[in-house]
């Protein structure tokens, strides 16, 4: 009788651990939630279902907007409490016979089974936004967040399983592209935008190779004298089939494929051969600034190190190169960034606001990172007028910066009004059509060359 007893409890011990296990394996530990490999299944289970039934079936993936930066500020424990709470509010959004699932990180996706209409999808999916969108208290501190989601339907888009997440997933990114916080379906509109961005990232890669990218160089004129200041580098691309491309239509692809890294540093090489020389027959103090990529200050150290060490190799001091960023690197709190900004600031390389006045960066960055320059966003230059709001922002902003100790440049000056408006308020550079649109570094020299 013992003896039975004790086997009897042996047996529970051993189920209780193998469903442990099982749980363990198929289920994600902070949310409860099924995990990547359980999601699988179901996602095959709910295939063969829909298949049978002659229902169909979405797909949905979720990626939280900024997590990254909440468990930056608040902290990884608050994180895990953060994803909890959201796991809990996703899964009231759904019937329980569909699935949620964490697949790692602030990734999320869901099954949508049986379906009889998409217009349910739809009213699922803006439940979601809504019931996210509402603030999460933790530890009595207000958290918002939003999510981007990516829907995709069997067997209307795709039948396989790898299909299908690789749909939803284009589809995601689709949505956080259109300023996040939304759902987008996947459509071949946007699988034939994916297809042509690889395209394009393969001939990114050619183009390095090929000696295909170019530098233009567009005058910064100072206000006061009319004498060209100095010149922003611009990059251009003679695209073997498509002609002339500019930055706008392959920065993205450069920046989503990591390729942006190598671009920079043959802009960067290219903008110092380039700055040597003008020093050497025009000006010897003459600058160059070139477009610094968020991706350059979010890799550590080094890098900025080789550009350092390149300049001095080359006999150039560190003012010789400008690097404009956007307000968003400034508005990025990681020390790896801040960092970065200062080891331009100690060894002297002049660092300018790019766009300045799109975002919403505070005053005390300015101060904090020592900037050189601001550079006023062509979009309140363009609607310069006597007494218009965009007039006082362009007071204030010069105001400000000089108060700081930091210099203004407009851009995208297209009139002799707007030239005059901006001279009046004591604006110190300007760039722009008016001036001179970019050019090829042998019609700048002709410019440089000529007798004032
Ligand atoms: P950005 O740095 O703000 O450069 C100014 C853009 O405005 C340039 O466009 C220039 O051609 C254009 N522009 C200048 N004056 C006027 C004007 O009076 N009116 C109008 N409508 N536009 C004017 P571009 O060359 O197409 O460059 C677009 C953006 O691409 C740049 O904006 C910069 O953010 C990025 N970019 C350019 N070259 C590089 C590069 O080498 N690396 C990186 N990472 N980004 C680059
Ligand atoms: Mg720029
Ligand atoms: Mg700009």
């Amino acid at each position: 009788m013992l003896q039975r007893v004790a086997i009897g409890t042996d047996i529970t011990a051993r189920k209780r651990a193998e469903e442990a296990m099982w749980k363990r394996a198929n289920f994600d530990q902070l949310t409860g939630l099924p995990n990547r490999y359980l999601f699988y299944d179901r996602v095959q289970l709910a295939i063969k279902k829909a298949y049978r039934e002659g229902l169909p079936m979405a797909l949905m993936l979720l990626d939280l907007d900024r997590f990254k930066e909440i468990n930056d500020t608040l902290g990884h424990d608050m994180g895990d409490i953060l994803l909890l709470e959201i796991a809990r509010r996703l899964s009231h959004c759904v019937r329980e016979t569909d699935t949620v699932a964490r697949l790692g990180g602030d990734e999320f996706a869901i099954i949508l089974n049986e379906l009889e209409d998409r217009v349910s999808v739809e009213r699922i999916a803006q439940s979601l936004l809504t019931q996210l969108a509402e603030p999460f208290l933790l530890n009595g501190e207000m958290v918002y967040i939003s999510v981007s989601v990516g829907i995709t339907f069997f067997p209307e888009d795709a039948s396989e399983i790898e299909a299908l997440l690789k749909n939803a997933d284009q589809a995601m990114y689709d949505a956080k592209e259109a300023g996040r916080n939304r759902f987008s379906y996947f459509t071949r509109t946007i699988q034939e935008a994916v297809r042509s961005q690889a395209i394009l990232a393969n001939d990114l890669r050619d183009a390095l190779a090929d000696n295909q990218l170019q530098l233009h160089y567009q005058p910064i004129i100072e206000l006061a004298s009319g004498v060209i200041y100095k010149a922003e580098a611009l990059i251009r691309w003679r695209h073997p089939q498509q002609g002339w491309l500019n930055p706008t239509d392959f920065i993205a692809v450069a920046e989503k494929t990591g390729l942006i890294v190598e671009m920079s540093d043959w802009v960067f090489k290219e903008a110092a051969r380039q700055v040597k020389l003008w020093r050497r027959y025009f000006d010897r103090r003459f600058q160059i600034s070139i477009n610094g990529s968020p991706m350059l200050f979010h890799c550590a150290g080094d890098h900025q190190n080789s550009w350092f060490e390149h300049l001095r190799q080359k006999g150039l001091t560190a003012d010789s190169i400008g690097v404009e960023i956007g307000e968003g690197v400034l508005m990025d709190a990681s020390h790896v960034v801040s960092n970065t900004l200062f080891s331009f600031r100690d060894i002297g390389m002049p660092i300018s606001i790019d766009d300045f006045g799109t975002g919403c960066l505070s005053l005390s960055c300015l101060q904090k990172f020592h900037i050189d320059y601001l550079k006023i966003d062509r979009s309140f230059v363009g609607k310069l007028l006597d007494q218009s709001n965009e007039l006082m922002f362009c007071e204030a902003m010069i105001a400000m910066a000089h108060k700081l100790k930091i210099k203004v440049i407009a851009e995208g000056v297209e009139t002799k009004d707007q030239c005059g408006l901006l001279k009046k308020m004591g604006c110190d550079y300007a760039q722009g059509y008016l001036l001179s649109k970019p050019l090829s570094a042998e019609a700048f020299e002709a410019l440089l060359a000529k007798p004032e």
